[in-house]
C-alpha cells in the first residue's frame, strides 16, 4: 500500500514548479492514483496557482479534437506562451496509458519543454474524474502553463463535467455528424463560450455554420453580456485556428476578474464536494460492526426498515 512517505512532495513540488516535465508527470501520476501524498501536494502547490486560462475542447468523438488541441499548441507556442494539455476520459474506468495512447499526432510537440501534455482517465474513482481533473489542472497550473487544454477523449463524455472545469468551454462541430440540430438537442450550445465549426473544408459547413450562427442569435447573452461566436476552421489545414485563439481571448476579456472567479469557484465548489463526498463513503466503509451499509440493505431487502429511515440512521451513525 503506498503511503505519503513514498513521495518526496518538497523535492516533487520546487521541481514542477520549476516546469521540470518528470516531476510534472510524476505529480499527475499521484493525481490519478489518488495517492495519500496528494493532500500534501495540494497544500504546497495551492499558492502557485490560479494563473492559467484553462480552456475546455469538447464535442462528438471525430468531430477533430485532438488536432484542434494540436493546433491550437502551436498557436500558443508561437505566441512563446508555455501550455499545458490535458487529455481526460470521463467515460473510461481503465487505466490511462494504454487506452488514451500516447497521443501520436502530439509528437510535434513531444520535445518542446513548453509543452505538457498528459492524458488520464477516471481508474475507477469513485465520483470519477470531478476531482481528479481539477487536481491535475492545478498541477499543470503550478508548472508555469499560461494556457491548459482540457480536452474530453473517447465516447459518450459528459461536455457538462469538463465545461465545469474549464474558464473557457469550446465545443466543436462538424457539419454532417454533430450538426447544429443535434448540438441543441444535446444541450451542448449552453455549456458552449465558444462554437467552432470544424472541417469548414466540407461542402456542408456553410450550411452548419449558418444555423448554428442563428440558434445562437436567438439564445440570451449569458451573465458577462457575452454572445456564444461561431468560428468556422479546418484543424488540419490551421485555416481558421487564430479566429478560435482570439474568440477564446476575447472571451477571457468578457469574463473579466470576476467572472473567471465566479467559473473557478464553481471547478473548486465540484471539487470540494467530490472529495466531501469520498471522505463520507470511507467513513460509511469504516463504520463498526461488518458491513454497516449490508446490514441495513438487508433490513430494507426484508421490508424491517424503508431505505429512507436506513439512510437517516446511517446518516446519524456518522455522527
Ligand atoms: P477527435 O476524435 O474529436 O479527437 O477527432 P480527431 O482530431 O482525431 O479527427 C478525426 C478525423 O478527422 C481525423 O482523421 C482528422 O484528420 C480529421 N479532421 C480533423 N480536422 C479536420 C478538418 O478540419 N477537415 C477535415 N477534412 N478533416 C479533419
Amino acid at each position: 500500500m503506498a503511503t505519503a512517505r513514498d513521495v518526496d512532495v518538497p523535492s516533487l513540488v520546487s521541481a514542477a514548479r520549476e516546469g521540470n516535465p518528470r516531476a510534472v508527470a510524476r505529480l499527475i501520476s499521484l493525481v490519478e492514483d489518488a495517492h495519500p501524498a496528494l493532500r500534501e501536494v495540494m497544500a504546497a502547490l495551492a499558492p502557485a496557482t490560479g494563473r492559467a486560462h484553462v480552456v475546455g475542447l469538447t464535442g462528438a468523438p471525430g468531430v477533430g479534437k485532438s488536432t484542434t488541441t494540436n493546433a491550437l499548441v502551436a498557436a500558443y507556442r508561437a505566441r512563446g506562451q508555455r501550455v499545458g494539455v490535458l487529455a481526460v476520459d470521463p467515460s473510461s474506468p481503465f487505466s490511462g496509458g494504454a487506452l488514451l495512447g500516447d497521443r501520436i499526432r502530439m509528437s510535434e510537440h513531444a520535445a518542446d519543454p513548453e509543452v505538457f501534455i498528459r492524458s488520464m482517465a477516471s481508474r475507477g474513482h469513485l465520483g470519477g474524474l470531478s476531482w481528479a481533473a481539477p487536481q491535475a489542472l492545478r498541477v499543470l497550473d503550478a508548472a508555469g502553463c499560461d494556457v491548459v487544454l482540457l480536452e474530453t477523449v473517447g465516447v459518450g463524455q459528459s461536455e457538462v463535467e469538463v465545461a465545469r472545469a474549464a474558464d473557457t468551454t469550446v465545443v466543436l462541430v462538424a457539419p454532417g455528424m454533430g450538426d447544429g440540430i443535434q448540438a441543441a438537442k444535446a444541450g451542448i450550445l449552453e455549456v458552449a463560450d465558444v462554437l467552432a465549426v470544424n472541417k469548414a473544408d466540407r461542402a456542408d459547413a456553410a450550411r452548419t455554420t449558418r444555423d448554428l450562427r442563428h440558434m445562437v442569435a436567438m439564445a440570451e447573452r449569458d451573465e458577462q453580456g457575452w454572445r456564444t461566436p461561431v468560428v468556422r476552421m479546418v484543424a488540419t489545414s490551421g485555416e481558421g485556428v487564430t479566429d478560435l485563439v482570439e474568440a477564446v481571448d476575447e472571451h477571457r476579456v468578457a469574463l473579466g476578474p470576476e467572472g473567471l472567479r465566479a467559473r473557478r469557484r464553481r471547478r473548486a465548489a465540484g471539487e470540494v464536494e467530490a472529495l466531501a463526498l469520498e471522505a463520507l463513503r470511507a467513513r460509511v466503509a469504516a463504520l463498526p460492526g461488518e458491513h454497516r451499509l449490508d446490514a441495513l440493505a438487508a433490513e430494507v431487502v426484508d421490508g424491517r426498515t424503508d431505505p429512507w429511515a436506513a439512510a437517516d440512521r446511517l446518516v446519524a451513525e456518522l455522527g
